[in-house]
């Protein structure tokens, strides 16, 4: 199921797109109440999720969605997003002329940033580039996961029992003051610089770990593209390490990378401005939208 947070009549609601993807149904209507999307995903059971895919088959009910306004499908996080860096081999190796060469060759062991995000940027909604302070804008289109049940010491072979879902962000940066300072927090957290959607797939619809093909086009260009097979450290492999001494709490959103083709990789860099769109895609998610201010 396709689950999206959206806005009818100022009033916010969850609910789910109908398989033709023309209505949005509230998860009210099917059976499903939770105040929001976070407490859907770490509260519901999969005998619910299983109830509530038969009777939106041949559901007719819901709003169209072109009478709602789609929100990102967890629009405030209650925790820092937890994201890996440079987790894509092809991504390593453009890396090395900006952030030197430590991260080219070999990579053992990953890296783990924190991203914050007070509201997610949904699907359509402009990205506030920050001109004013920003002079290296980019974009990472990433597929992120959401954590369903507290994981401590999890085996990377149970990891799927702690998946809920998958949706798309993208990890927009500045590199200028990503670089500036030794650690990614501040370049990766300004307001805005975490669109994320258009919807949170549930888990059982892909095979685990998943293989999605990912990308990005800018202004109609092809600037990434890849697939989450190739990924150089896995999702079972991130949430073993992850959980191992620290309990990932059940809600984490955990981004998995982006592959290579982001504008700090061009020579020279190709980094967005005032106008541009850019148009984040992962097979069987969807396609996130969004035009930088
Ligand atoms: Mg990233």
């Amino acid at each position: 199921m396709k689950l999206i947070t959206f806005l009818y009549d100022s009033k916010e609601y969850i609910g789910v797109l109908s398989p033709d993807g023309a209505r949005a149904v509230p998860c009210a209507e099917l059976g499903v109440s939770y105040s929001d999307m976070l407490s859907l995903a770490v509260n519901i059971s999969n005998e619910e999720l299983t109830e509530m895919k038969k009777r939106l088959n041949g559901y007719t009910g819901g709003f169209q969605l072109t009478e709602v306004k789609l929100l990102a499908p967890i629009p405030r996080p209650d925790k820092d997003i937890i994201c890996l860096g440079v987790n894509f081999k092809d991504h390593a190796e453009e890396s090395v002329d900006v952030m030197g060469s430590e991260y080219g060759g070999e990579r053992k062991f990953p890296i783990y940033f924190a991203k914050r995000v007070n509201e997610a940027v949904p699907c359509g909604d402009p990205i506030n580039g920050h001109f004013d302070i920003v002079t290296e804008l980019d974009y990472e289109a990433e597929m992120a996961f959401v954590v369903r049940k507290d994981a401590f010491n999890v085996k990377g072979e149970n990891a799927a029992e702690y998946v809920f879902g998958y949706t798309i962000m993208n990890d927009v940066s500045a590199r200028c003051i990503q670089m500036r300072h030794k650690q990614w927090f501040r370049g990766k957290s300004f307001d805005g610089f975490a669109p994320m959607g258009p919807c949170l797939v549930t888990a059982d619809e892909f095979e685990f770990p998943p293989k999605l093909d990912i990308t990005c086009h800018v202004n109609g260009e092809l600037r990434q593209s890849s697939n989450t097979s190739l990924y150089i450290h896995n999702i079972p492999y991130a949430l073993e390490e992850l959980s191992n001494g620290m309990t990932i709490k059940a809600g984490t959103i955990i981004s998995m990378g982006t592959p290579g083709g982001v504008g700090m990789g061009f020579k020279p860099p190709r980094y967005l401005k005032s106008g541009d769109l850019i148009e984040c895609e992962v097979q069987g998610i969807g396609k996130l939208v969004n035009r930088v201010k």
